[in-house]
């Protein structure tokens, strides 16, 4: 009898293993000079490792500060034409034709002008008059030629891909992840990418954090699964001189921090790389062409702006705080 109970037992444990909801486990990594959170819902060991593993790869392809990466290879190279892997021309192609599609408000090529200000350097600072007169002829995504995996830039110019690498890395994580057939949830920054649905069926949701209030959220997004939700915004990185604050969302047209009456613009669409590029775009645009740019561009929005209102385009599941 006692050995039927155990038999039985064993076998309502093996049940329950079979039904049982699949644990979450996530990881906390700090890569292209921001902190991300990759969650998973397996209990498989080294999923979380592969997507880290990933994220450090593409740093090194997109890197403007690591020197061997093939970007600071272009950015260096003076004119000449340089080879670079496969997907770092792949991801340059795809920035030009988000740059054509967003009129150049995101544009690949403003990294003269991040330099200028220091951005990427540990001494930011306000460039002079004169020499921001000179930056916007530096920028312009239409001077960067692709043939094959051969890449080449005019002298003086460069690229700094800070406004869609994340986003691309999110995407290619959850590539990876999908073909492993793992669903769960990645966090870069900002970028946020859902992949397939949470185990106990309920929707993905995303807080929007408030600009004005680092402890705060404005509310809540609902995600479908496979969706991405990518935030810009002013509060995310800047430097203040004299009392004034300079943030990195920079205007191509003037090479300085953009005039936006926006705070924060949040971008819902089927791709992060998509998603990172628009919002940083949009944030450039302001608030009445980020509304007509969303519906052209066909992608979702949460606009913030600057007086505190929010503005959702149509479609957006939104549940304010
Ligand atoms: P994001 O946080 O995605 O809006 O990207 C901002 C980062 O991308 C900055 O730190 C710069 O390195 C770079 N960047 C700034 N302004 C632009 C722009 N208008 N287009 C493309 N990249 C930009
Ligand atoms: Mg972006």
């Amino acid at each position: 009898m006692k050995r039927y109970l155990l038999i039985l037992l064993c076998a309502l444990c093996l049940l329950a293993g079979c039904t049982g909801k699949p644990q979450s486990q996530t990881k906390e990594l700090f890569a292209m000079d921001t902190v991300m959170h990759l969650t998973v819902y397996s209990q498989e060991d080294g999923v979380l490792k592969q997507g880290e593993e990933e994220i450090r790869r593409l740093e090194t392809l997109f890197s403007v500060t690591d020197e061997n990466s093939d970007i600071a290879r272009l950015n260096q190279s003076k004119g000449q034409w340089v080879t670079v892997s496969d997907e770092t021309a792949r991801l340059l192609t795809l920035a030009k034709e988000y740059a054509k599609q967003t009129e150049g408000r995101f544009d690949p090529t403003v990294y003269p002008a991040v330099m200028a200000w220091g951005f990427t350097t540990d001494q930011k600072r306000v460039p002079s008059q004169e020499e921001l007169d000179g930056l916007p002829t530096l920028v312009d995504y239409n001077q960067i030629e692709i043939k094959g995996t051969q890449v080449r830039l005019p002298k003086e110019m460069g690229v700094d891909l800070g406004a869609i690498a994340k986003g691309y890395a999110a995407d290619r994580v959850k590539a990876l992840y999908e073909a492993a057939g793992v669903s769960g949830i990645l966090s870069l920054g900002g970028n946020v990418l859902t992949i397939g649905h949470k185990p106990d069926g309920t929707p993905f949701t995303v807080a929007i954090q408030d600009p004005q209030n680092a402890a705060a959220t404005l509310g809540v997004l609902t995600l479908k699964g496979g969706q991405a939700a990518v935030t810009s915004g002013d509060y995310q990185r800047y430097f203040e001189q004299n009392g004034v604050r300079y943030h990195h969302i920079l205007d191509p047209k003037t090479a300085a921090p953009a005039k936006s009456d926006l705070t924060s613009v949040t971008i819902i669409a089927d791709s992060a790389a998509k998603a990172d590029a628009y919002a940083t775009a949009l944030f450039v645009a302001g608030k009445e062409q980020a509304l007509s740019l969303a519906k052209t561009l066909n992608v979702q929005a949460v606009l913030v702006t600057k007086d505190g209102q929010i503005h959702c385009t149509d479609d957006v599941q939104f549940t304010p705080s």
